[in-house]
């Protein structure tokens, strides 16, 4: 197969633009779109945090942005055995590379348990949403802590894409309208704003260049995934993909669209939780009462 814009031998078809391109071609035209969408959501003097995994969508995102900006890395460890801690290694390794600092932090310390185990607690949820919830607090009170001005986090258009689709149809509105580059529908002192570059790269070509250059991350899928609503979606995604090409940046771009017309209805007034004083909607942020939850399991 040759490249569509040279006489080169293609690494990449990329069926929703028709075309196949060589490394030369792809990386320019992934690394543009990485640009273009980070376009005006970071300033010269911002402390730019990355939210680090050890997997290729971090590891990737981390490489392009230590070339734009003097980022620090930052990890959640949830104690996930065989899966996080293989990859805690990988984004060490990483980081040394890029000679960017890394701060990890994990729910044992923070929290006092580890994620391995809730799903023998009988708990109201499965593992994927306490993780999730407990992860983005620790990241935006470290974050707040580390002085980061913004955070940018690995999500890439399959993320997305599965994000704004099960959010449409579990009937979450107020999750949409939170959606876009910029996380946050509200300008709130406590919340370091979270920025997403690769949004728009579909996985398929982020595993690429990640592969292209050489990245030494982790490929491997976290053991709760298969437990988890997402997982369901991310097929028929994937499905609809195959047969349609572009259906993901379809999904995408409705979520954004539909984000910017209801925001507004969704900006209500935040207040601080009773319990730890990080800002949220209710009296309790759903950290609190989700520790509460597990406590009382322990
Ligand atoms: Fe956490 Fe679920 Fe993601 Fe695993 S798949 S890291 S449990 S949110």
């Amino acid at each position: 197969m040759k490249c569509s814009k040279c006489s080169e031998k293609a690494v990449i078809k990329i069926n929703y633009m028709g075309q196949a391109l060589c490394e030369k071609h792809f990386r320019r035209f992934f690394k543009k779109r990485v640009r273009k969408t980070c376009k005006g959501l970071i300033k010269y003097d911002d402390k730019v945090g990355v939210a680090v995994s050890g997997g290729k969508d971090s590891g990737v995102m981390l490489h392009l942005l230590s070339k734009q900006t003097d980022p620090e890395a930052i990890l959640i460890d949830e104690g996930i055995e065989g899966y996080r801690d293989k990859n805690v290694e990988n984004a060490k390794k990483v980081c040394e590379e890029l000679n960017v600092p890394l701060n990890i932090y994990s729910f044992e310390e923070e929290y006092g348990f580890r994620l391995d185990g809730l799903d023998d607690k009988n708990l109201s949820r499965g593992p994927c949403s306490y993780c999730g919830v407990l992860r983005r607090s620790l990241l935006n009170e470290k974050s707040r802590e580390l002085g980061f001005d913004k955070l940018a986090i690995g999500h890439n258009l399959d993320d997305e894409a599965q994000t704004g689709l099960m959010n449409f149809v579990r009937g979450e509105f107020h999750r949409i309208a939170r959606m876009g580059k910029e996380v946050g529908v509200v300008e709130e002192e406590d919340f370091v704003k979270r920025f997403k570059p690769l949004r728009r790269c579909p996985e398929k070509e982020v595993v690429t260049y990640g592969l292209l250059i050489g990245l030494d991350a982790g490929f491997d899928e976290c053991p709760y995934v298969k437990q988890a609503y997402r997982a369901d979606i991310r097929d028929s995604l994937n499905d609809w993909e195959e047969k349609y090409p572009g259906t993901k940046f379809s999904v995408l771009n409705s979520s954004d669209e539909l984000a910017g017309l209801i925001e507004d209805e969704f900006r209500g007034e935040i207040k601080k939780c009773s319990e730890c004083g990080e800002p949220c909607a209710g009296d309790i942020c759903q950290k609190c009462s989700m520790l509460r939850e597990i406590r009382e399991t322990l």
